[in-house]
Formats: C-alpha cells, sequence, structure tokens
C-alpha cells in the first residue's frame, strides 16, 4: 500500500479522476498528496479533494517557479491557507525558483522576491503547524535549508530532490526527507541519492502528470507509478518490496499526520 507524496491533480489532464483513483487502487496506491500552485490551482485541489476525501489529501501553495503569480495573488493564498487550513496536510508546492532564473532578464530580483515568499509560506506553515513541500532543486537546497531552520520548521520534504551529496546529507541530518519520482528507474544521479539517504528519510512521488521517459515514455504519468518508484527503492535497498512499501508508506503518514491504514 503506497501513497504518491506529490501530484498535481488540478491540471487538466486528470478529468477523469475517477479512472485515475481506480488504476491507483489497482497498483496499491491508495493515497494522494494533491499540491497547489496558485489561487486557481488551490482552489482547484481543494475541489477536487472535496470529492474524493478518502484517497486525495489538499496542499496548498505558491510555485516558486511560476514567475507570473502576483503580489496580490500571493496574499490570496495566504488567505485560502488561513481560511482552509484544518482540511490541509502540508503548504505545497512551495519553495524557491531556480529553472526560471536562466531565462530571467533580472534572475537576481527574482531569487530576492522568491526568499521572501517562501518566508512568508514558511510563516504560514509554523503559525498553522503545516508540514512544508518544497520545490528547492540543485542549488537552492541549500538555501531552502537555511529557511526552515530559522523558522524553526521541523517537518519538510525535499520534493523530486536533487542537490550536492554534502547538502542532502545536512537535509537528512536536520531530519527533513527527500523524495524521488520514477526517474529513480532509470536515472543514475536518483539511484545514487537513494542508495545513500536512510529509507526512514525517503518518499516517493510521482509529480503527475509530468512526463518521464525509459520505460514510462509515452505513458500518461499517474500516481499508479508511485508503487513502480517504490519497487526500485527496494530493489536499491535491497530489501523486499513489501517492506519498503510498508516503511515509505509510514514516513508519509508521519509526514503528514495521516492515519495508517
Ligand atoms: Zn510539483
Amino acid at each position: 500500500m503506497m501513497i504518491d507524496s506529490h501530484c498535481h491533480l488540478h491540471e487538466a489532464v486528470f478529468r477523469d479522476l475517477r479512472g485515475t483513483l481506480t488504476r491507483a487502487i489497482d497498483h496499491d496506491v491508495w493515497g494522494i498528496i494533491a499540491v497547489g500552485c496558485d489561487p486557481g490551482t488551490n482552489a482547484k485541489t481543494l475541489e477536487v479533494a472535496g470529492h474524493h476525501g478518502k484517497a486525495i489529501w489538499p496542499c496548498l501553495g505558491c510555485h516558486p517557479e511560476w514567475t507570473g503569480v502576483t503580489d496580490a495573488q500571493v496574499e490570496e493564498v495566504e488567505h485560502q491557507v488561513g481560511e482552509h487550513h484544518s482540511r490541509l496536510v502540508a503548504l505545497g508546492e512551495v519553495g524557491l525558483p531556480w529553472y526560471c532564473l536562466q531565462a530571467a532578464p533580472d534572475p537576481a530580483t527574482l531569487m530576492v522576491r522568491g526568499r521572501q515568499r517562501l518566508d512568508r509560506m514558511l510563516g504560514l506553515a509554523a503559525r498553522y503547524d503545516l508540514p512544508v513541500i518544497l520545490h528547492a532543486p540543485h542549488g537552492a537546497a541549500v538555501e531552502a535549508l537555511g529557511l526552515l531552520r530559522k523558522r524553526g520548521i521541523e517537518r519538510a520534504v525535499f520534493h523530486w530532490h536533487k542537490a550536492p551529496a554534502e547538502v542532502t546529507r545536512q537535509i537528512v541530518e536536520a531530519g527533513y526527507l527527500v523524495s524521488v519520482t520514477p526517474e529513480v528507474v532509470y536515472r543514475e544521479r536518483d539511484r545514487e541519492l537513494v542508495e545513500g539517504v536512510p529509507l526512514e528519510s525517503l518518499l516517493v512521488e510521482t509529480d503527475s502528470p509530468w512526463p518521464y521517459k525509459g520505460e514510462f515514455e509515452g505513458l500518461p504519468t499517474e500516481p499508479w507509478m508511485a508503487a513502480r518508484v517504490a519497487e526500485e527503492v527496494a530493489k536499491l535497498k535491497q530489501l523486499p518490496v513489501d517492506e519498503v512499501m510498508f516503511r515509505l508508506s509510514a514516513n508519509a503518514c508521519q509526514l503528514f499526520d495521516l492515519p495508517y491504514a
């Protein structure tokens, strides 16, 4: 039994959500952590979670790579979190910009704005005692770690984690989790990450509907793939699949304060 710890169910491709959930359950994926990125996708995430309360747990966020999100919309996200915090299992997707900086005419300004926004979001997480789902890849990871510590946030996952090994070591030592996607099946960098991190510090996710390569090439990405990711983690850890799936689910239950099945 598995949980997909990061999924964008607000996307239009998930029109047939009942079909998506059926395929997930067929693969023993019985729970989905659904993240939002701006006021509109947050509202959609709450709506789908409202219709499928047993299988979908909502999070609200402000995606750091969505450069079009205005200050007024950030305020709107803060209101949404204030209004719905008792229904949420985390704040996410939040974090620091990284990929968008490459094409930005003024990356320094974007980074300053991103830092301020993340700090505001972490303030909300502290206020409502919510864990945080972070987008902070590569060079952004070490700074996000610093901001988490400064705010005294105790529960966080670095989603689709990629960072230098030394930064990963600090993240794990601080008690935070890192998550891996279907890339772990075919990408050496992700496989090394799994080998180097204790099972207790790992989550699996699909970041659906993000497309993957290798055996997933051409397949629509859906939450059922979290089970395939867990299977690969078991291979890399050289442990029985059932044991690894149980541990990964327990990790998710602990981080998001979910009831054990
Ligand atoms: Zn995402």
